[in-house]
């Protein structure tokens, strides 16, 4: 693909992380393997960020570090589990692995393990760090704490209570809100007898030389008898007050190739006598009124459906119709001009073909912040309705971990591809196995995961912190 190289942020993370780094070498000598345990894993990018860590770790101070994934789970009791373990299974050959978290009997010790086809031990000791990504509240289930359901931090906690792991990080998807200090409680509450824990705001890759927004809230915790709290805090400290600097927008970052200048520039104009009888003969009614009805691009929902349609009450246009309200945009609901979609078509480019994506793209394209659209760093998830609708105009790209995300790039014209994306996610796709993988797939698991840099932020973070303590590696 072309752009630059992506960041080294594994260089910046042990570098910054020299000193203790070199103490965790003289507590285990030169050469350590260490057992993870990744629950809802997604691609389990913590894996292979413990790859890069382990390299940079080897030549700067000579310690050899092998990572085993032990087992694991996929990304909780969802259809497309499947597809992240078959990933995880071919790419990191994991002992055991497991399709659902919650498929555990803490009582004997015994889970379904998917590899084996039987139960397998839930090992009492020798995991040496535990992951699991927890997502915020879970639709349509009892609510518990503080009306929150937690059930995957549960049964995470239950887990760390029965294999006893050295360090564990724990990532809640989602911003900070009720459910974080909910989150933090429930930790605290149950783990804080055995455990040191501290928890890290905010955490994005941005921080890590990514233009990728992503807001994750990171809980690191160590077992009291291998990591002292200040350690902890500290080295996490130093990680924060020195991020690794930013030095490209996503445009940058993927190479990306603009439209043609002049036929951008029409957007908003009134269009030529030969394009307004194109525009006419399409046959294509969408605009930036979500109320216009368009032939040959029906909405499916159940409203637009009826034999009379009853566009009034059809969501996205009632969200589309607000937000023109919201913005004082009503004025370019009529105006004639020619619109973003038809300008894209015009030159004969590929178009969404859902009549709510095609509204959401000409109504952004009006917004000021789009103009000039030549040269806007506007990107748009075009699955989302528009009142959940993340746009950034930075330079950087909102993942927010959905796994239907749908990036669209105002100044490239086009959706960003699977490859793309997964750049920005720090992955890089030409070393992994991606046999049986889709491209549908692919998407779904890069949602289902968490950004590498920042697993990797978390790992090193953890090394230095068991390594600066006085007390002795358990083995
Ligand atoms: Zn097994
Ligand atoms: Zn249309
Ligand atoms: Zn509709």
């Amino acid at each position: 693909m072309a752009g630059p190289v992506e960041p080294d942020w594994a260089q910046h993370f042990v570098e910054t992380l020299r000193v203790p780094l070199l103490k965790f070498k003289e507590k285990v000598g030169g050469r350590i393997s260490l057992v993870m345990w990744s629950d809802c894993a997604g691609m389990c990018t913590e894996r292979y960020a413990a790859e890069l860590v382990a390299t940079e770790v080897k030549q700067q101070m000579g310690l050899a570090i092998e990572f085993k994934l032990h087992s694991g789970s996929g990304p909780g009791p969802i259809r497309h589990t499947r597809h992240c373990i078959d990933f995880v299974r071919n790419n990191y050959q994991p002992t055991h692995f497991a399709t659902d978290i919650f498929k555990r009997d803490f009582n004997d010790g015994l889970y379904e393990c998917t590899i084996c086809q039987s139960k397998c031990w839930l090992p009492p000791s020798g995991v040496d760090i535990y992951w699991c990504r927890v997502r915020g509240v879970e639709r349509g289930k009892h609510l518990g704490l503080m009306g929150v359901n937690f059930s995957v931090l549960r049964q995470a906690i239950n887990t760390i209570k029965c294999m006893r792991p050295a360090v564990f990080i724990m990532e809640k998807v989602g911003r900070r809100d009720g459910n974080y200090e909910a989150m933090l409680d429930l930790i605290k509450q149950d783990l804080d007898a055995d455990y040191v824990s501290m928890a890290i705001d905010s955490i994005t890759p941005k921080q890590h030389g990514y233009p990728t927004e992503q807001k994750r809230v990171l809980v690191a915790g160590g077992r009291r008898d291998q990591v002292d709290a200040t350690d902890l805090q500290t080295y996490f400290g130093r990680l924060i007050v020195a991020p690794m600097p930013l030095s490209h927008t996503y445009w940058t970052f993927l190479g990306l190739q603009g439209l043609c200048d002049d036929a951008v520039a029409t957007v908003g104009q009134l269009p030529t006598p030969d394009a307004a009888l194109k525009i006419q003969s399409s046959g294509c009614r969408c605009g930036v009124d979500p109320m216009e009805f368009c032939p040959k691009h029906p909405c499916q929902c159940e409203q637009c459906c009826q034999p009379q349609p009853l566009r009034e009450m059809c969501t996205w246009r009632l969200n589309a119709l607000k937000y023109l309200d919201d913005h004082k945009l009503q004025w370019a609901k009529d105006d004639g001009c020619l619109t973003y979609i038809q300008a894209l078509e015009l030159m004969g480019q590929e178009t969404p073909s859902s009549a709510r994506g095609r509204n959401i793209l000409n109504i952004f394209a009006r917004l000021p912040a789009a103009h000039p659209l030549q040269s806007t760093m506007m990107i748009i998830d075009i699955s989302q309705d528009l009142s959940h609708t993340m746009c950034r105009c930075d330079g950087t790209v909102p993942i927010i971990g959905t796994t239907n995300a749908q990036m669209w790039s105002m100044r490239a014209g086009r959706l960003l591809d699977v490859s793309e994306l997964a750049k920005l996610m720090g992955q890089d796709l030409r070393t992994s196995d991606l046999k049986n993988t889709f491209e549908s797939r692919m998407r779904w698991m890069l949602g289902a995961s968490m950004h590498v840099a920042t697993t990797g932020f978390a790992l090193t973070g953890l090394l230095a912190s068991v390594g600066s303590s006085r007390r002795v590696w358990y083995r």
